[in-house]
């Protein structure tokens, strides 16, 4: 028992370490290239070069971007589960903030010919930071349209119950196998029938560190070809006592 658990320990140690590698490389690496991007966005206004020249350093800004928001999700994550995330609380409406974020994705959903529908039936008002919520939210929703064909659905739900915050996002898509559900979650994971889509592996882990950092939990429920169903939990802002006079 003891060389087991002193095994264990080991792996958790090593764990620990790539880890802290991966965030060190990741924070060393942004200003390198941001570098890059600079130098070449400014060498594409110049506009004397040849169209092969251009053609070059719009890819190196294409690229750059990329591997920017690669290292700045990355950064977030490590952030949001080591608890240095500076969250900006306020009392924020999810229907309203749930609608927002649908509004930016309407696009890409009429390209798809899927129907998004957003149901609130009451008022749902949460301590949260709105920013991060509001990627939190686009995460799921850019997933949910990523993985469902065309012509498919898409339904939020946004209720509070048992003293919760809940927002479902559902879709009628490609669903994710049982063997998969625990793994999506973990950081540069791709399940094996994403790899045709665009994408990084990193919109979940950056959903569940930030819910989590809320001091809520995020959830999946789905069935291969079934459609999956994500489900974020949030506190609920506190409402303050109503007094009675007379
Ligand atoms: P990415 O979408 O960039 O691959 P994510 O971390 O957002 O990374 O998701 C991890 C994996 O979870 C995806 O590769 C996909 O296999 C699965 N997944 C996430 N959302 C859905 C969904 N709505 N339907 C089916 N599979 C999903």
């Amino acid at each position: 028992v003891r060389l087991f658990n002193s095994l264990l320990d080991r792996n958790q140690g090593l764990i620990r370490a790539m880890r802290e590698s991966l965030d060190n490389v990741a924070h060393d690496l942004r200003t390198p290239l941001s570098r890059i991007r600079g130098t070449a966005e400014q060498a594409l206004q110049a506009a004397n070069s040849d169209p092969v020249t251009q053609a070059a350093l719009a890819d190196c800004v294409e690229e750059s971007e990329r591997v920017l928001s690669m290292l700045n999700a990355l950064m977030d994550i490590t952030e949001a589960e080591t608890g240095t995330m500076k969250l900006r609380l306020a009392t924020v409406d999810l229907c309203q903030l749930a609608s927002e974020v649908v509004e930016l994705y309407q696009y890409v959903a009429e390209e798809k010919n899927i129907t998004v529908k957003t149901e609130c039936p009451t008022p749902c008002q949460a301590q949260v930071d709105p920013v991060r919520i509001r990627q939190v939210l686009a995460n799921l929703l850019d997933n949910a349209l990523k993985y469902t064909p065309n012509g498919g659905q898409v339904n939020i739900h946004v209720r509070n119950t048992s003293g919760e915050a809940v927002v479902s996002v559902k879709d009628n898509g490609l669903g994710i196998p049982p063997e998969e559900q625990d793994k999506i979650w973990a950081r540069l994971y791709r399940g094996d029938k994403s790899r045709s889509h665009r994408g990084l592996g990193l919109g979940l882990s950056l959903v569940r560190a930030v819910v989590t950092a809320h001091g809520g939990r995020a959830t999946v429920t789905s069935a291969p070809n079934a459609g999956a169903d994500f489900k974020v939990f949030l506190p609920l802002a506190s409402v303050s006592p109503v007094l009675v006079t007379g």
